[in-house]
Order: C-alpha cells, then structure tokens, then sequence
C-alpha cells in the first residue's frame, strides 16, 4: 500500500517520533484471498422490545443485500453453532452466565430491584425472550470465525452479527450481553503472540478494553465520541492501560460530527504507525454502523464510502482479520454500510443502485442507493488544531513502545478446534470409518450450509 506523501510527512515532521518507527510498509499485493461469513440468520428473529433501538433484523436486511449482490459467491458461507456454556465463562463469570441462563420476562417481574440493578437489568439491557439464545448465537458466530482464522482456512472472517463491545465479565451493558470480542481474541491468542482490535463504533469500546487492559499481547485502538458523559463515559486518551498493558490501550476522543475526510486522515495517521509499530499478527476490527450519520443514536457525519475506507485501509497491510459489526439504530443504513463493507473485503466492486429484486427493496427507498448521503445534519465541533492535539498525543504514547512483544507460544491445547463433546464423539466414529468419507461429509456440510444462505 502506498503512503500519500502528505500523510508520511505528517510523521517525518516529528523527529523524534520517526526516528522510533521502523521502515515496515504494508502489502502492495495483500493476499488476503480467503474470506469467510459466517451467519446464523436466526440471531435477526429476536427482539428487545418494541422501544429499544437495538433491531437483530438489520442483520436480516444486511444479509439480504449481501446475497442480491451475489457476494455469497466469492465467500466461504458458515452457518455457526451456538456458543457453549463453557466457552462464555472463558471470560464471563459462573454466576452472570446462569443468570442470563435462567432469567425470563416473567422471572424478572418478581425479581427485586436490587438483584436487577446487581445485573445492571434495565431500559438498555432489558430481559427479553430468548435473551441466551441471541447471545449463544452471536458469540458462536464469532468464535466460529475466529477458529478459521486460526486454522488458516480463513484470511478474513466477517460476522456482521457480533461485535458488542460493551459487555462486561459479569454485566451486561449498552445493549452487550455476551462479549464475542473478548471471546474471540482470548480464543486468537492460544495462537497469536499479538493481536490488535480496532474500534470505528460511535461508542468507547469498553468492555475489550477493560478485559485486555493489563495485557501487552492485545493492543486496544477505540475511535469515540466523547465529552466524559456520553455512553459508556470512558475512552478519554489518559487511558492507556497498566502494568504491563500500559500504552497498549489507545483513545481517539472525538467530539460531534466529524466528516469523512477529517476521520480518515486521522484514523491513517495513527493506525499506521500503530501496525507498524506492535506488529499485530492478526486484526479484529469492529465496524459499529452508529458511526454513520443520520443514525438514529448518532453524532458524526460518516458516510458510507468513509467508514469503508478504514476497513479497506486496515485489509492494504495484508494481515489476517475477524471482522465484526456493532452497534447501529438505523437499520437500512447499518444494512448498506456492512453489505457495502463486505464488498471491500472481497476486492469487487459493486454497483451503486441497490438490486431491484431485493426481497426488502421497500427498505431503500426514495433513492435505492447503496450510498446515500449522510452528512452535514450536525455541525462538525473537530477543529483541525484539536484533532492534531489528539493525534499527537497518541504518537506520544506510541513512542513508549520500545518494540512488539514477544511470547513465548505454549503448546495449543486440545479444544482449539471448538469441537462440542457431541461432536467429537461423532468425530471418533467417523474416524473408525475410512478418511475418503470424512472428506466427503465436511464438503457436504459447507455446501449445505451454503444452500441454506441462499435460500434465505
Ligand atoms: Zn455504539
């Protein structure tokens, strides 16, 4: 990838801070070749409640798109078990984890305010039917991707249902109730000495910060609004992690209605230096849509090109991806957004005018453009001189990184296949049958797993 000479210049400008930065360019031919979705159309069929704003059939409306687009041709198609019990308490508590097992609607009408309040159960995380299920949906899809990421069937694995970073080890929180993203990493790092998460959602992202706070191996890099009381009210650039995580958590404080092109620039000036710098040997980006503007809880002034643009940015180092969604209250954008993002992913391009035959074209309308335009509704409050503050302090930070850090890798152990019990005794008896049938039962599985999407 070629580096606009005004953008390297930027950093040359700052002596001290170039001559900490190691020459490292990213791919000109990335080959990220194999990319993988993996989709459970079933996470779209529950509700939060009439109110909330939060809609899983945003997911139903992307998929849509995704296939009238026919990229489901260029993709390897998963349909992703649940998460197990057991693989949520790799981050979650015992105690959370039955509790969201057990609770009902009808559960938490007698339920004391206290025990409520002890699981931060209210307007923004409500108890609603098949509240478990969701989020065994979603996580599952996650860590299905993050297992062919691993065993390298996988370059870009893309889960547009996951992504909801501010779930906490034992709360839920702003709409998060199991986090895939610590999940996922966690399950990465069996086998990744580092790994990076980049956060473009309107919102801080919390909950991957606070898990990884303390640790060198996961680099956190969360773009936010923030004025210190907008949700979740964290993500100011004095957080930077401690111990030996200290300055590998990283702040992008932003204030209302940033653009396109001041968000891009920025996002390039750091992100760059950041890869070169901790040297990730994979990406997990979350591509919160509430960042677009006109959302229905947004505050910035995003386009749909924009946004796509730090994913395509982050694909040009040509290091292996989990990408994942997040938050995002309009739907028909967040729809057009994750299609459009998919897209890039891929390396195709795609016409504008959105497939007439679309079975959710009502959706589009009055302009049925993939990209609509959606800024200028608020005035941008980032002065040039405050987004140079704040990308200069972050270089600042960057410079006490003396280099990436090395770990020792200890042996992957056994269950990193993410096989259930269940299937593993399917496994051992398919195993005393000969290795030809084996090969012709996981081929069958993919395809039928890709019939099903296309006839969603
Ligand atoms: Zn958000």
């Amino acid at each position: 990838m070629a580096i606009p000479v005004s953008e390297t210049e930027t950093f040359t400008a700052d002596q001290k801070t170039a001559s900490h930065i190691p020459l490292h360019y990213p791919n000109n031919n990335s080959n990220l070749t194999n990319v993988s979705y993996h989709y459970n159309p079933q996470v779209s069929q529950y509700h939060y409640g009439p109110y909330h704003p939060m809609k899983p059939f945003r997911l139903m409306l992307t998929d849509h798109l995704v296939i009238s687009y026919k990229l489901y041709e260029k993709m390897d198609l998963y349909t992703p078990r649940k998460a197990t019990k057991q693989e949520m308490l790799e981050f979650h508590s015992e105690d959370y984890v039955n509790f969201l097992q057990s609770i009902t609607p009808e559960k938490t009408a007698r339920l004391s305010d206290k025990k409520l309040a002890q699981f931060n159960i209210g307007d923004d995380c409500p108890v609603f039917d098949g509240m478990y299920d969701y989020s065994s949906i979603y996580a599952g899809a996650s860590l299905d991707a993050s297992r062919k990421l691993i065993s390298g069937m996988s370059d870009i694995a893309i889960n547009w249902s996951g992504g909801l970073h501010h779930a906490k080890k034992s709360e839920p929180s702003g709409f998060c109730y199991v986090n895939d993203i610590v999940l996922s990493i966690l399950n990465l790092l069996r086998v990744h000495p580092r790994v990076m998460y980049i956060d473009i959602d309107l919102h801080h992202g919390d909950g991957v910060q606070e898990a990884f706070y303390t640790t060198d191996r996961v680099m956190t890099v969360s773009f936010h609004k923030f004025n210190g009381e907008f949700f979740p009210g964290t993500g100011s650039t004095d957080e930077i992690g401690v111990g030996k995580g200290k300055n590998y958590a990283i702040n992008v404080p932003l204030k209302d209605g940033i653009d396109d092109d001041s968000y891009i620039r920025l996002f390039k000036l750091i992100m760059e230096p950041l890869i070169t710098k901790f040297q990730p040997t994979c990406i997990v980006q979350q591509c919160g849509a509430d960042s677009l503007g006109f959302d229905r809880l947004g505050c910035f002034n995003l386009n749909i090109r924009g946004h796509g643009e730090c994913v395509k940015f982050i694909k040009s180092f040509g290091i292996p991806m989990l990408v994942l969604g997040g938050g995002g209250y309009t739907p028909r954008n967040v729809s057009r957004l994750w299609c459009y993002e998919t897209s890039v992913l891929n390396d195709v391009t795609i016409d504008p005018k959105i497939p007439n035959y679309l079975p959710t074209y009502d959706w589009f309308g009055p302009d049925f453009s993939l990209h609509p335009q959606l800024e200028g509704r608020i005035d941008n409050k980032n002065s040039k001189k405050y987004l140079e503050s704040v990308k200069l302090e972050i270089l600042e930070q960057l410079r006490y990184l003396t280099h990436a850090p090395s770990v020792q890798m200890q042996e992957i152990p056994p269950d990193i296949t993410g096989l259930t019990e269940e299937e593993e005794e399917i496994i051992k008896d398919l195993n005393l049958e000969n290795d030809d049938d084996e090969t012709r039962k996981s081929q069958n599985t993919k395809d039928e797993s890709r019939d099903s999407e296309m006839m969603d």
